[in-house]
C-alpha cells in the first residue's frame, strides 16, 4: 500500500479494555438500557448530570473498525437513549460526541457515544477527570430508564 492510499490496515481490537468487560459482565455499571447489539450505562466521571454512553456489542475500536450493521444499532440505540435523557432530565439541549484515537481525545478503545445534556449558561465538566458515586447516579440513572 502507498503511503497515499486512504486504506488503512485495522488495529487488532484488544478484549481487555473497560467497555469490553462492561460488555461482558466481569465490571459493574449503571445500566440504562440493553439489547441484543447494544449497551447503553451511565459515565462515572460525568461531564454533565445524565451523561450516558453507549456501545455496540460488536468489537471495534473506533468508527472505522465497525461494521455498517452495528453503526446502525449504535446509533438506533443512541437516539432511544438521547429521547429518554432529554424527556427524562428536561434539558433544552443535548450533545453527542463521539472520539477516534488518542489524538481525538479517545480514552477507552471500544467505540462509544456520549450523550451529554446541555443547558445554557452551565459549562461542561472536564473529560474523564471526576469520578462520582454509583449513589449520585443510581438515582438520575432510574429516571432516565422511566422515560425509556
Ligand atoms: P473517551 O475519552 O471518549 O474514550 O471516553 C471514555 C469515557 O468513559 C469517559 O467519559 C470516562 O469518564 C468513561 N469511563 C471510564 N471508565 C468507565 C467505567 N468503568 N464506567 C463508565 N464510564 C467510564
Amino acid at each position: 500500500m502507498d503511503s497515499t492510499s486512504s486504506k488503512r490496515v485495522p488495529m487488532p481490537y484488544d478484549r481487555s479494555n473497560i467497555f469490553a468487560k462492561i460488555i461482558r459482565g466481569e465490571i459493574p455499571c449503571v445500566k440504562i438500557y440493553e439489547d441484543e447489539k447494544t449497551l447503553a450505562f451511565m459515565d462515572v466521571m460525568p461531564q454533565a448530570d445524565g451523561h450516558v454512553l453507549v456501545v455496540p456489542k460488536e468489537d471495534a475500536e473506533n468508527i472505522f473498525d465497525l461494521s455498517p450493521e452495528g453503526l446502525a444499532a449504535m446509533m438506533a440505540t443512541t437516539q432511544k437513549v438521547a429521547k429518554a435523557v432529554r424527556n427524562a432530565l428536561a434539558c433544552p439541549g443535548l450533545m453527542l460526541v463521539q472520539l477516534n484515537g488518542a489524538a481525538a481525545g479517545q480514552s477507552v478503545n471500544h467505540i462509544h457515544f456520549h450523550i451529554i445534556p446541555r443547558t445554557g449558561g452551565i459549562d461542561l465538566k472536564f473529560h474523564a477527570r471526576e469520578m462520582v458515586g454509583r449513589d449520585v447516579l443510581e438515582p438520575i440513572a432510574a429516571k432516565i430508564r422511566a422515560a425509556l
